[in-house]
């Protein structure tokens, strides 16, 4: 038996956006050597990611063809950058839009994104991008998309899509997993085998990104349960958004979200029965990560020393801008040795430094001053270790202390693998404590990997922002008391 031919346009728009961040993200961030792509370029962006999975997965199929729709990449800031402009969100959709117009008909559209980008005067981006896809498509043609876990989403997705997939564990382990679960899901939907019926509910739960470590319990209950349902029932989809707070949008917090083939009933009762189960978790879920006060933490680390229980991880996880020194000024204050500090975002220090090279004298502060949340620059006395760059930037490392190193970097540097330090020059397995600035991402190569014996999560003690205390922040599109634990809302409403 043959089959029709299926054509599958493939777009990716993608931002972590950290609204409370005054620099916003425009058109030019979109745009460097790579970005947008388009075709095949498209298709190769992010091999092990949810691009990568969705067109392996698709290209397994015969007759089924992928046409990578001109799209921008992650701005060049990362997720270090506030709102996308207007303008941006308004040209590059425009332009995605009118190429699927102009290229159509297509059976199916895949939306690679990720859920937490936030655009001025579009209060829910993903779904507009959704109704906008729509309008051009027609209505029985299928929309699917995977999703970040930190998606602030709600039901205004699935009104104009017919299909996501939202990545289960925090590191993110599962995103390409979820793309081939799109593009098989996707296949089957266009050929009449799998008819989405979906439910979604909010979870008034609103929670700092830190506590969302899926390691622990009872996140990771959460996702076990996620997975006890897809294994009972065959053709269900289960979806947690653990929300990113840092968003100033109306559709943050936790959402769960089920997908079953054609039955409607299924698919809320799961839904039904995921929040019940999250709602219920509340008071340990925003518990089950303990976060330090930065003195406390080094005197956590002095003690594991001591004891031997080495290598520590010091994991200053609110430091939003990269030059925040409250770790740094706690860890000389405390005498810690053998400590690797990396890093200190600091652009001014690495261009006085051009022409550093190693063994010379080094006396300058560093760090600090970025804001209120960086606190004030440091002064280091030692010397110089190595300088070189790095990915087109420049890192120079400073010897000082007692068997202490100090990597400045011009940008923040979120380390997440002990890689990373050895391409910089360093031995990371020589040192007895290494202070990064990291949230969850880091547990993959110091956690997970068995690497680090003892890790302590610090932040200052002042509610900056990143740090937990979100009712320090100043929210406009959401009312934080409509929330656990800022205030006691009534679930199910
Ligand atoms: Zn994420």
């Amino acid at each position: 038996m043959t089959r029709s031919p299926i054509r599958i346009a493939v777009l990716h728009f993608q931002h972590e956006t950290v609204t409370f961040l005054r620099n916003d993200t425009t058109i030019d961030d979109f745009v460097y050597p790579g970005s947008p792509a388009r075709g095949e370029a498209l298709l190769a962006s992010g091999p092990k990611s949810y691009m990568g999975g969705f067109v392996q997965i698709a290209r397994e199929f015969d007759g089924v063809e992928l046409v990578g729709i001109e799209s921008p990449l992650w701005p060049r800031t990362g997720s270090g950058s506030g709102w996308v402009t207007q303008d941006a969100y308004e040209t590059f959709v425009g332009r995605m839009i009118a190429q699927i117009k102009a290229e159509g008909p297509f059976d199916g559209v895949y939306l690679c994104v990720h859920g937490a980008m936030a655009a001025r005067g579009i209060p829910r981006p993903e779904a507009e991008l959704a109704r906008g896809v729509r309008e051009v498509v027609g209505p029985r043609e299928i929309i699917a998309a995977t999703f970040d876990p930190h998606g602030n989403e709600d039901e205004a997705f699935l009104r104009h899509a017919d299909l996501a997939f939202c990545g289960k564990y925090f590191p993110h382990y599962d995103s390409h997993l979820q793309g081939e679960r799109a593009a098989r899901t996707l296949v089957r939907a266009v050929r009449g085998a799998y008819r989405p019926a979906s439910a979604t509910v909010k979870v008034p739960i609103i929670s700092p990104t830190v506590v969302q470590w899926t390691g622990a319990s009872p996140w990771m209950d959460l996702v076990q349960r996620a997975l006890t349902w897809e294994a009972r029932e065959p053709d269900a989809y289960v979806n947690v958004y653990f929300g990113f707070p840092w968003s100033d949008v109306p559709d943050a917090g936790m959402t769960v979200q089920a997908i079953t083939n054609g039955d409607a009933a299924l698919a809320r009762q799961i839904a039904d029965d995921m929040a019940h189960y999250a709602w219920q978790r509340r008071e340990t879920l925003l518990n089950s990560t303990r976060v330090h006060t930065i003195p406390e933490g080094v005197a956590l680390a002095k003690r594991a020393l001591a004891t031997g229980e080495t290598p520590v991880v010091l994991a200053d996880h609110s430091d939003r801008s990269g030059y925040a020194t409250w770790l740094l000024r706690e860890i000389i204050a405390q005498e810690l040795e053998n400590t690797l500090v990396a890093t200190i975002a600091d652009a001014g220090a690495i261009a006085r430094l051009d022409g550093a090279a190693p063994g010379d004298a080094f006396d300058m502060a560093v760090g600090g001053s970025a804001d209120e949340s960086a606190g004030e620059p440091v002064r280091i006395t030692g010397t110089v270790r190595n300088a070189l760059e790095r990915s087109g930037q420049r890192w120079v490392s400073v010897d000082f202390g007692r068997g202490n190193v100090l990597v400045i970097s011009p940008y923040l540097v979120q380390i997440m693998e002990p890689s990373t330090l050895t391409d910089a020059g360093l031995d990371p397995a020589s040192f007895k404590a290494i202070a990064i600035k990291s949230r969850v991402h880091f547990r993959r190569g110091f956690d997970d990997s068995g690497f680090a014996r003892t890790i302590l999560l610090v932040e200052p003690t002042e509610p900056f922002l990143g740090a937990v205390r979100l009712d320090a922040l100043r929210y406009e599109n959401l009312a934080l008391r409509a929330f656990y634990p800022y205030g006691n809302p009534r679930f199910p409403a």
